[in-house]
This record gives structure tokens, C-alpha cells and sequence, in this order.
């Protein structure tokens, strides 16, 4: 049997883990940030319409610059945004690798104030591109002089923003943002997967975007619009940066099926959309209750909540999976994170919980 290192991998991949959130049939999943809810009819019926009208066309390759569907995601974002600074791709995952392809790479870096996503790492990995993994302060805050400090230590080529940040799930002052701009040499990507599920008075990166070249904002429909399956992430940022992008994606990357489902999704926004704030319902519900509990709980402005667990969390996740409830371990000592779904989701976790008080 051949084994992994029996291949002549590249050495920087050598003794590496895939990404894995553990995919178990479980009754109550709550550890990959899904939106629970089912896609509702009405949108099932008006997808399967749009797939159906592009199958004869399969002999075509696709729309290269995926237009339309741009111009739809400008006409969602408003803030006066148009399809020329929108860039598409199969997830924002494909649009920030797109992105490490086309400002990171070999010789150069990319810093992350962790614990931040996962994946930015590894997309720095898999594009040759160093990563510098800068600490959050205490409670995984982060401010600007904090911010700021890194930034000008380091240097770093692209520098990655989280906001809401996953796993904390506390949204970023935009004053944070500014302040990096200010002083980062390359660009600034501030990832924005959950923006739909922040709380009242919360501002995103958007309307940083004028005046700011090197700025770069990605979003997904992954989260809150619910189309996980459906691989659907896009960037807005100034012109030139798609211009940029489209150097190093691939020929057609975004299937005409891709481009139909989700200008269908688009289309029903008001119903995919419509689950949100039943969402951020269960999520503060969550907080407050772990909280009352006496569980040290993190702000969410997302569809997720950090807690700890007073304890090994390894242990913790186990005692909640024996229990029907999985949630996920992020690898920080003493915490899990729970996404929020349903009221009978919430129920199922609340009581698990119990064992762990
Ligand atoms: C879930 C998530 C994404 C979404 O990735 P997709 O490829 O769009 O599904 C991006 N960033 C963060 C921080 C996430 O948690």
C-alpha cells in the first residue's frame, strides 16, 4: 500500500491534516454554522425551474465573468455597489485561496489574529504563502493599537480580518479596520461570512470599500441565506481587484448550474433570508441561558455562540455527542462552539448542557 509519504509531496505539506469538521450522523448537528432550516418549497420549486432551463445548454461552458449573477449580488449589497467591484466563486473559501493566489503566494505572508477561521491558514498552505499568526487580546478582543502593532511588525502581504469573528463570534469595530488600512503595506481582506446575523448597530466593511483600493470585503451565501450545498461565496472590493482575481482563477470556474441556482436563490432572497432573525433569536437565547447558568459565553454578533466549558473541552464535546448534540471543538483549550438553529435544536443542546453544569 502506498502511504502519503511515500509520494513526492511538496515537503510544506508533509504531516498534515486535511480540514475535517467531523461529518457524524447525529441527530442534532449544530458544528459546522449551517443554517438548519430546509431551502422552503417555493425556492425548491423556482431552483429546480433555473437548472432545468440551463441543461440543454450543457454543451456550453459557462458564463467566464459570471455577469449576471454579479450584477444580482451588487443589487443584494445596495450601498450603491455595482457588478464591476462583485467577484464570484464556489464559496468565499475559493475566493480568499483566489485572492492568496493573486496578492500572497511564495516569498511572501498573510497574518490572522487568531483564534480566527480555520481555513485561512490552510489556504495560506496550500498557496505557498507564510502565515503569521498574531494573538487576539484578552477575551479574543481585538483593538487597534493591538492591531495596528502586529501589522507594522510583521509587514504582512494580505492581512485577514474576521468579522463577526469565527470561532469567537464577536463582530469587529470598523474603527479596527480603518486603523489596519491605514498601516498594512498589501491588502486587507475582511471576511464577512456572517454579516447577515450581527447584532443592531453593528457596522460591516462595506461602506469602507470608497477610497480604499486595497480593501477587500468577502461574504458567502453559505450562512445565512442557507445554500451551503449550494457553493455560492463573493468579494466586493474596488475594480481593480477583480481584475486581479481573474489573473489566477481558473477558465469557467463557476458552473452554469452554480450561476442559475444561485440567481434563483437571489431571486427568493426575502425566504431564504427569512430564517435569520429567528436564528439570532436562538443564538442570544443560547447566550442568556448558558450565562445564567454560569458559563463564561462570548458576544456573538453571529449564528454561532462560544462558551466554556469549565474543563477539558475534548471531554465536554464527548459528554454532549453521548448526549445527541453535536457541536464543535475548535481546538481552544476550555471551549466548544454550538451553532444556533431551531427552538427544538436549542432545546436539545440546552438540555445536554445540563450534564455539563
Ligand atoms: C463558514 C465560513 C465561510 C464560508 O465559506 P464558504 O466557502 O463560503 O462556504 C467563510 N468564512 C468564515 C469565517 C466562515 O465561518
Amino acid at each position: 500500500m502506498t502511504g502519503l509519504d511515500d509520494l513526492p509531496i511538496r515537503d510544506d505539506l508533509r504531516g498534515r491534516s486535511p480540514y475535517g469538521a467531523p461529518q457524524l450522523d447525529v441527530a442534532v448537528r449544530l458544528n459546522t454554522n449551517e443554517n438548519s432550516y430546509r431551502v422552503p418549497e417555493p425556492v425548491v420549486e423556482a431552483i429546480g425551474k433555473a437548472l432545468a432551463a440551463e441543461l440543454r445548454d450543457l454543451n456550453r461552458y459557462p458564463d467566464r465573468d459570471a455577469v449576471a449573477l454579479r450584477a444580482d449580488l451588487a443589487g443584494y449589497l445596495g450601498h450603491g455597489i455595482t457588478a464591476a467591484q462583485v467577484w464570484a466563486a464556489n464559496g468565499s473559501n475559493e475566493i480568499q485561496q483566489q485572492l492568496l493566489q493573486a496578492f500572497g503566494g511564495p516569498g511572501r505572508s498573510a497574518l490572522g489574529f487568531v483564534p480566527a477561521y480555520s481555513m485561512h491558514p490552510l489556504l495560506a498552505l496550500g498557496t505557498g504563502t507564510r502565515w503569521v499568526p498574531a494573538q487576539r487580546g484578552v477575551d479574543f478582543g481585538l483593538t487597534a493599537d493591538e492591531a495596528v502593532a502586529e501589522v507594522r511588525t510583521h509587514r504582512p502581504d494580505v492581512v485577514f480580518l474576521c468579522s463577526p469573528n469565527n470561532p469567537t463570534g464577536t463582530a469587529l469595530d470598523p474603527a479596527v479596520v480603518t486603523a489596519v488600512l491605514d498601516v498594512a503595506p498589501g491588502m486587507v481582506v475582511v471576511d464577512e461570512a456572517y454579516a447577515e446575523f450581527a447584532r443592531p448597530g453593528t457596522s460591516d466593511a462595506l461602506a469602507l470599500l470608497p477610497g480604499h483600493p486595497r480593501l477587500v470585503v468577502t461574504r458567502t451565501m453559505s450562512k445565512a441565506f442557507g445554500f451551503a450545498g449550494g457553493r455560492l461565496g463573493y468579494l466586493v472590493a474596488d475594480p481593480a481587484v477583480v481584475a486581479a482575481v481573474q489573473l489566477v482563477r481558473l477558465p469557467y470556474h463557476l458552473s452554469s448550474l452554480t450561476q442559475a441556482a444561485a440567481r434563483a436563490a437571489l431571486a427568493h432572497r426575502d425566504a431564504l433570508l427569512g430564517t435569520v432573525d429567528a436564528i439570532k433569536a436562538q443564538r442570544d437565547r443560547i447566550v442568556g441561558t448558558l450565562r445564567d447558568r454560569g458559563f463564561r459565553v462570548a458576544d456573538s454578533d453571529a449564528n454561532f455562540v462560544l462558551f466554556a466549558v469549565g474543563g477539558d473541552q475534548a471531554t465536554a464535546w464527548r459528554t454532549l455527542l453521548d448526549a445527541g448534540v453535536l457541536v464543535r471543538d475548535v481546538g481552544l483549550p476550555g471551549w466548544l462552539r454550538v451553532t444556533a438553529g431551531t427552538p427544538a435544536e436549542t432545546d436539545a443542546f440546552l438540555t445536554a448542557m445540563e450534564k455539563l453544569s
